[in-house]
């Protein structure tokens, strides 16, 4: 799990889908860079995707989960909402990034982290 000084923002949780394609790896790119900043805690999609309790439990006391999706099948998005969890969703090609055509690059990263944190979309 990242770790930044604050620990981050203890009334949110990050989780990203970490999907094989490009977008899938951006978006593990930008749940870690907002753990750093503080804007969050990432943790883990696995925990909630094996249903352990702790995982689990905390997503469903959580004020905010934020869920970075890659695409719109939104594989994080579905893991949150199946267990009742309340979810807010940030999903990449929704926000002007294409499927197979995106180099996972810092400046693309950067913009996406600056999208989320500013509470566009
Ligand atoms: S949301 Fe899209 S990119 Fe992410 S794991 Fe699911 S299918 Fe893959």
């Amino acid at each position: 799990m990242s770790e930044c000084a604050c620990g981050g923002d203890k009334n949110k949780l990050i989780y990203c889908c970490s999907g094989a394609s490009d977008v899938g790896e951006i978006s593990d790119k930008v749940a870690r860079k907002l753990s750093a900043l503080c804007f969050g805690k990432m943790t883990c999609l696995a925990g909630i995707g094996a249903s352990l309790s702790g995982f689990v439990e905390s997503a469903k006391a959580i004020e905010e989960n934020i869920t970075i999706d890659g695409c719109s099948v939104a594989c994080a998005k579905k893991s949150l909402e199946k267990i009742g969890a309340k979810v807010k969703s940030y999903i990449l090609t929704d926000m002007g990034l294409t499927k197979g055509q995106t180099p996972p690059r810092d400046i693309i990263v950067e913009d996406i982290v600056s999208k989320i944190m500013g509470g566009k979309k």
